[in-house]
C-alpha cells in the first residue's frame, strides 16, 4: 500500500477483522501504548469491531497526561515571572496545574506564547535578549530529537537566555513496570511507530524475550492497526513471543541514528515522576550536566512540593490497563474534558477524552 486512503479503506479493514476473528480462538487482552492509536481505535470504533475475545485495553502513551502537575505548576510559575517569556506548544496551555492553567497565566498578564518548533523559540530569544526564553518541552522519544536540537543550538551560538523546562519520558521502562505488575492482564502490545521510528525497536526485543509477551510496531491508521492486531492475535495463538514491525513504512530496527546520538550528547536517562502512575526508575530524560544553563530547572530553581490527584480518579488504573474510563464513578460527570480532573481527560490523545469524544453517548 502506498496512499493513506488504502490505510483508511472499508474493504482491507473488514477483510482483516474477518481474518482475526476466524483466528481467535480463545480471549485475548492486548494494549496499544500510544494515545494516538487510543484515538484512532475509537474514532472508527475498531474494538467494537473486534470479536468480544479480543480484548483492547490502553496504556499510558499520552505525553501531555502523564505530565506531572508539579511540572505544569513549575511551568505557570515561570510564565508569570515579569524576567520570563514561556513558549510552549498550544495543547499544554489547557493542561490544569494544581491550581491554575497557562491560559490564565496568560490572562493574568504573563508572556506566553504558542510555536510549532522548539526552533522558533531559539528565535524568539534571539530576538529578546534582555528576556529569558523558557521552552515547555515535553513528550516521549518522538519530540526528544528537535528539543535536544535547539538546547544544542543554544549551547553552540552562546545563547544564554534560553532554556527549557522538560519532563521526557521512555516507553520501555512503563511497559516493563506493566508487565512486571501483579496486577498485569495484557498479554500482547501495540508499540507505538513513531517512537520506534526514532528509537528502533531493539529495546522492545528485551521486554519480548524477559516476559514472553508479543509486541508488533504498530502504525496510526485503522488498517495498520488491525494489522498489528491481526499479528499480535496470529502470535498468541502459535505461542510466539516476537517483536514484528507492522509499521516498516516508517521504522527500522535500528531507528533514526543521528537522531538518537544528537539526543545521547544532551540528555542523559534518568527517574521520571509519571502523573496517575508514579515515579518510574530510568523512565525520561533530563539534560545533561555540560548544558545546564539552558536547564531551567538548574537555571531557577524550584521548590519541590508534592501534588495529590483527586481521591476519586482511577487514572492509576486506567494508564495500566487494569480498568476503563466508563469504570470510573465521576466519567463524564464531574470530569469532561472542560473540567479535567485527572491525567488521561486532559488531553484529546488520554483514554478518558477518546471515551468522553467518541462513546459517552453510547455508555
Ligand atoms: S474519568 Fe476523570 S477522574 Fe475518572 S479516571 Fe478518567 S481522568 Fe480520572
Amino acid at each position: 500500500m502506498k496512499y493513506i486512503d488504502e490505510y483508511r479503506d472499508p474493504g482491507i479493514a473488514k477483510a482483516l477483522v474477518a481474518e482475526i476473528r476466524q483466528r481467535t480462538t480463545r480471549h485475548w487482552v492486548l494494549m496499544e501504548i500510544c494515545g494516538g492509536q487510543t484515538h484512532t481505535l475509537m474514532r472508527y470504533g475498531i474494538d467494537e469491531l473486534l470479536p468480544q475475545a479480543v480484548e483492547i485495553v490502553h496504556g499510558p502513551g499520552c505525553p501531555v497526561c502523564v505530565t506531572p502537575l508539579e511540572t505544569i505548576d513549575h511551568a505557570i510559575e515561570l510564565a508569570l515571572r515579569p524576567d520570563v517569556t514561556l513558549v510552549s506548544y498550544g495543547d499544554m496551555l489547557r493542561v490544569p496545574g494544581s491550581q491554575s492553567d497557562l491560559f490564565r497565566a496568560r490572562a493574568a498578564g504573563g508572556d506566553v506564547r504558542i510555536v510549532y518548533s522548539p526552533m522558533e523559540a531559539l528565535k524568539i530569544a534571539r530576538q529578546n535578549p534582555q528576556r529569558q526564553v523558557v521552552f515547555f518541552g515535553i513528550g516521549f522519544e518522538t519530540t526528544a530529537p528537535p528539543n535536544a536540537m535547539a538546547v544544542w543550538q543554544a549551547h553552540r551560538e552562546g545563547l544564554r537566555n534560553f532554556s527549557m523546562l522538560t519532563s521526557h519520558v521512555l516507553v520501555p521502562p512503563a511497559i516493563r513496570l506493566l508487565l512486571a505488575s501483579d496486577r498485569n492482564r495484557v498479554q500482547g502490545f501495540i508499540a507505538p511507530g513513531h517512537v520506534c521510528t526514532v528509537m528502533g525497536y531493539r529495546q522492545y526485543e528485551e521486554l519480548a524475550r524477559d516476559f514472553r509477551v508479543p509486541i508488533v510496531v504498530g502504525g496510526f491508521e485503522p488498517v495498520d492497526l488491525l494489522e498489528a492486531i491481526n499479528m499480535l492475535v496470529a502470535q498468541l495463538e502459535a505461542g510466539r513471543t516476537e517483536v514484528e514491525n507492522q509499521y516498516a513504512r516508517s521504522v527500522s530496527r535500528e531507528g533514526n541514528v543521528p537522531a538518537q546520538r544528537l539526543m545521547e550528547t544532551v540528555l542523559e536517562v534518568c527517574d521520571r515522576k509519571w502523573r496517575g502512575i508514579g515515579t518510574i526508575p530510568r523512565s525520561g530524560y533530563r539534560i545533561r550536566q555540560e548544558f545546564a544553563a539552558h536547564d531551567a530547572e538548574q537555571v531557577f530553581g524550584f521548590p519541590q512540593h508534592g501534588v495529590e490527584e483527586p481521591a476519586e480518579c482511577i487514572s492509576a488504573e486506567v494508564l495500566q490497563g487494569l480498568k476503563k474510563p466508563p469504570d470510573c464513578a465521576v466519567f463524564a460527570t464531574r470530569c469532561t474534558p472542560e473540567n479535567p480532573m485527572g491525567a488521561p481527560m486532559v488531553s484529546a490523545e488520554g483514554a478518558c477524552a477518546a471515551y468522553y469524544h467518541y462513546r459517552r453517548n453510547a455508555l
